[in-house]
């Protein structure tokens, strides 16, 4: 037993007993020790893990974010929502307007040429030039006036929304400059790289060039 080896700690027992981690040799007691000091160790190491997901557990700030990020998408969706109303307030205002003063304009004309009908049968005063005038005049205004009957000579001016590209108006995307972190976007849990991206301001739209009226001919 002159080999033998001693403990590492009392150095007087014999060390029976051998760590396969630090390779130390030792007495019963004393390995026993060594056990419970080990095991002291991972309890430490544990109790990390747990107090970080605690915290994370009461304070969950991705609620706060998906509040904030909900929040700007309704934003976003609202002023769309409103911009439309309001370009499609002005069409209907313009149309009303045209066709006011179309109709106006038509009315206008015809009353003067019936005033001057009857002011030169009154006065009797006419000759050939002014007969075959007058009835061109009177052609010519029944012409606008089919025309205007037939609504055919005012359209509107539609761009289909389809034009729009509406997916890259609003997406989801990384506030971080880090590239890895940007392209694995989709499978990162850490939702605090988020941020919502309102690509193009609603007034870039322009959604007074969607709609508007035109003359077909
Ligand atoms: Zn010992
Ligand atoms: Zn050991």
């Amino acid at each position: 037993m002159s080999t033998a080896n001693h403990c590492s700690k009392c150095s007087t027992n014999v060390g029976t007993c051998n760590c396969a981690g630090c390779k130390d040799y030792f007495c019963t007691k004393h390995f026993i020790t060594h056990r419970k000091e080990l095991q002291t160790s991972l309890e430490q190491i544990i109790d990390t893990p747990n107090r970080l997901i605690k915290q994370f557990n009461e304070n969950d700030h991705s609620i706060s974010l998906k509040t904030a990020l909900l929040n700007q998408i309704d934003q976003w969706q609202n002023e769309i929502i409103q911009k439309v109303h309001q370009t499609a307030d002005n069409i209907r205002q313009q149309v009303t307007q045209v066709l006011n003063s179309q109709r106006e304009e038509t009315k206008k004309k015809f009353q003067e040429l019936v005033d001057e009908l009857q002011k030169r049968r009154e006065e009797d005063d006419f000759v050939e030039d002014d007969l075959v005038r007058l009835k061109n005049r009177a052609h010519q205004l029944q012409q606008e006036l089919e025309q205007l009957q037939q609504h055919s000579d005012l359209g509107l001016h539609i761009e289909k929304s389809d034009g729009v590209d509406w997916a890259h108006l609003i997406y989801i995307e990384s506030k971080s400059t880090d590239n890895k972190k940007r392209k694995n976007l989709q499978v990162k849990s850490d939702t605090s790289v988020y941020y919502l991206d309102i690509d193009i301001s609603v007034d870039y739209l322009e959604f007074d060039r969607k709609i508007k009226m035109s003359k077909l001919r």
